[in-house]
């Protein structure tokens, strides 16, 4: 699929004038839970922190991100229909099922994932996203980007995987 047609659109739609460069960050399809395609975003000197272009673009990455995860967890199913077959051996029937729970659980991920893009678009949409939940602060643009659905800023996200870790003994 082509995934950079729409995003080229919506960077086009809000900095007229960059068509030249494409920075490719595409990682060959394969892993899903990873985004790809996308061109950094630039700011103008002086631009506002999430204003409206910039909207736009992480819009963009996180939609294009969702249509990769959709056609993935469709994918999974339609193989497992194909692959369901009756194995008359039982360590045929054991792999199989190995094999099925392991994709059942990948697709469950996939679709959580799915979940906490939705939400993260509708925080976009109450002009809330980029901000760090924890502190307020500004998440930062290069680190939505490594992590478009990040609602905290890199410090407080340290911190409570330290204390996470702490609890954890
Ligand atoms: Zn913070």
């Amino acid at each position: 699929m082509p995934p950079t047609a729409k995003e080229t659109k919506a960077n086009k739609a809000s900095t007229a004038k960059k068509a030249t460069k494409t920075t490719k960050v595409a990682k060959k399809a394969g892993n899903p839970a990873e985004f790809s395609n996308f061109e950094p975003y630039k700011p103008k000197r002086g631009e506002k922190y999430m204003n409206e272009a910039q909207h736009a673009h992480f819009r963009a990455i996180l939609r294009n991100w969702k249509s990769d995860l959709m056609q993935e967890v469709d994918r999974t199913v339609s193989h497992m229909k194909d692959e369901a077959a009756n194995f008359p051996d039982p360590a045929d029937r054991a792999t199989q099922e190995e094999e099925f729970s392991l994709e059942l659980r990948t697709r469950d991920r996939e679709r959580k994932l799915i979940k906490k893009i939705d939400s993260t678009m509708e925080l976009i949409d109450q002009n809330d996203y980029g901000y760090c939940e924890a502190c307020g602060v500004e998440i930062g643009i290069q680190r939505l980007e490594a992590r478009p659905t990040a609602t905290q800023c890199i410090d407080c996200k340290t911190l409570a995987e330290i204390k996470e870790r702490q609890e954890m003994g």
